[in-house]
This record gives C-alpha cells, sequence and structure tokens, in this order.
C-alpha cells in the first residue's frame, strides 16, 4: 500500500498565492477527482507536485510513502513513482517516444530489451498508431493523439500514483473510453489517480472514489461521486464566495469591449525553461 500526503500546500507563482492550504490523500487504488472553476489552482497543483520550475511552495509538504517530493528534482519525483499527463503535453523534437521511455527504464535500472514489444501492445490497447514510437515526442500530433501518448507512457512506466491534468479533454468518445479503460485497469493493480478534469464522463470511466472540489486554491468541499453529479447539474455557485472575483487567482473577466482593457491584470511569469522540454501547460 503506497501513499500519496498532501498537507497544508501553500505555492505562489509570480509572487501570486495560487494555492491556499491542500490537504489531500491519496491512497494505492484510489481514485481521487479535483474539480473547480477555470483558473482555481488545478494545473498549479500539478504542476507543483511534479516539480516544474517557476513555483515556489511557501509552506506544507507533499510526500510519497515519506519520502519528500518537494525537495525532489521532477525525475527523481518521477523515479519515486510520480506521474503527470500534461494538460498541454510537451512538444520534443529529436527525441522518440521509444528513446525516451527506453532511457526512463534504464535510468531506473530497469531492462529495455522487449521496451518495442511492449510499447506496441500497449499502443494497441489504446488505438494508438504504432508509427508514433519513432516519430519525434508529440511534434505535429493532434490533440487526442497527444493524450493517447500520455496515457502509453503512463502504463508503459508503471508509476505508483498518476496526475491526469485533463485527461479527458481532446479525445473523442472512443479515445476516451480506450484511454480511461486502461488507466482504470491500472487502479485494478495499485495506481492511485488524482483525476483533474470538469466533467462526469471521465470519473465514471474510471469509477471515482472520492471528488474534490477546489476553488480559489483551496479545497471546499470533498464527497463520494455523487458530488460531481450535483456540480455538473447546479455549477460552482454553492462553493464560490462573493469575495473570490475579487482574488488574483479568480477566472478573468471577460473584455466585452475587445480592447484588452484586463490585460494588465494578467500577471506573467516567464518558465526559466522557456518553450523547451518542461514548458507544459
Ligand atoms: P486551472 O488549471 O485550475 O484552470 P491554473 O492552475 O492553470 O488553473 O491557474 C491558476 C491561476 O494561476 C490562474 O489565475 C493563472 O492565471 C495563474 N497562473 C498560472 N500560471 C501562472 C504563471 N506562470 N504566472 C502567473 N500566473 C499564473
Ligand atoms: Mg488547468
Amino acid at each position: 500500500m503506497s501513499e500519496l500526503v498532501i498537507e497544508g500546500l501553500r505555492a505562489t507563482v509570480g509572487g501570486t498565492e495560487i494555492l491556499t492550504g491542500i490537504d489531500l490523500t491519496v491512497r494505492s487504488g484510489e481514485v481521487h477527482a479535483v474539480m473547480g472553476p477555470n483558473g482555481a489552482g488545478k494545473s498549479t497543483l500539478s504542476h507543483v507536485l511534479m516539480g516544474r520550475p517557476g513555483y515556489e511552495v511557501t509552506s506544507g509538504t507533499a510526500t510519497l510513502d515519506g519520502i519528500d517530493l518537494l525537495g525532489l528534482p521532477a525525475w527523481e519525483r518521477a523515479q519515486a513513482g510520480l506521474f503527470l499527463v500534461m494538460q498541454y503535453p510537451t512538444e520534443v523534437p529529436g527525441v522518440s517516444l521509444i528513446d525516451s521511455l527506453s532511457a526512463s527504464f534504464a535510468a531506473s535500472g530497469r531492462p529495455t530489451d522487449d521496451m518495442r514489444a511492449r510499447m506496441v501492445d500497449e499502443a494497441e490497447r489504446i488505438g494508438f498508431d504504432e508509427k508514433f514510437l519513432d516519430r519525434p515526442l508529440n511534434v505535429d500530433l493532434s490533440g487526442g493523439e497527444k493524450k493517447r501518448n500520455e496515457t502509453l507512457q503512463l502504463s508503459v512506466l508503471e508509476p505508483r500514483f498518476a496526475i491526469l491534468d485533463e485527461l479527458d479533454s481532446g479525445l473523442d468518445i472512443d479515445a476516451l473510453r480506450a484511454c480511461s479503460a486502461r488507466v482504470e485497469a491500472a487502479t485494478e493493480t495499485g495506481l492511485g489517480v488524482l483525476c483533474i478534469t470538469h466533467y462526469t464522463r471521465v470519473l465514471a470511466e474510471l469509477r471515482a472514489d472520492r471528488v474534490h472540489i477546489l476553488v480559489r486554491g483551496e479545497i471546499r468541499a470533498s464527497g463520494g461521486p455523487e458530488l460531481a453529479d450535483r456540480l455538473e447539474a447546479e455549477g460552482y455557485t454553492a462553493w464560490i464566495r462573493p469575495e473570490d472575483e475579487m482574488a488574483p487567482s479568480a477566472p478573468r473577466p471577460v473584455d466585452v469591449f475587445g480592447e484588452g482593457s484586463f490585460a494588465d491584470q494578467q500577471p506573467v511569469v516567464e518558465d526559466p525553461f522557456g518553450p523547451g522540454p518542461f514548458a507544459a501547460g
């Protein structure tokens, strides 16, 4: 039994506090959903946990079986058993999927002899074309193909915990079913999942155990799958407070005049890695 434990996690980006105290525990085989309005901090949570540069953790902890994740570079977090399906998977020209996964295996001392067979097998399971194994990672792939690619990496690497940041965005219905069935099968053998989504469909496929509502960087409600159904019917109104609209991380107001009059309110932080391999969205 493994445990991903997040306690009192607060984080800033560009001097603005986005996560204002997150407590969450995911155990082996469990599927926890994180749902919340645009700009609530869902992707920030995924980036902070995986170790994307540019975020500052101001307090709190995140541990995987007692290992302090926050003190490790991203690759060591991956070796500790954490995997992130990115909301916007990064294109990596010059590196093929098979080279990338072979390097991951080699780095953790796992044998790579049957790598291709393993990958072909997994690609077939989720309807991902074999030709992508040798093409540069994510380059010129459609949104749906990128999410299949992420799912394939997850199934081959066999992490202990996976954060899915909107796995369902960009996937058509058949692809969503195939990818979520694959992740669900992995939960049967112990994978713990933190599934960020706006929709109940993927939660039904994954058979979510718990649903958390994230607003303004904090979890305002937790419950069973019925909480997602309520959300789908009623929206977020019950969990949004008047002061949220004023908060720096509140969703941007629509600029009805189209003159960029709100543009100056958007804090901008440069990703120190630029649009390179770590510039995930
Ligand atoms: P979600 O995934 O819930 O839609 P995000 O975590 O992407 O939200 O963003 C939360 C808030 O943090 C938003 O208001 C967003 O504008 C802000 N934010 C995210 N990344 C940066 C950044 N690099 N610099 C400044 N603000 C950021
Ligand atoms: Mg997001």
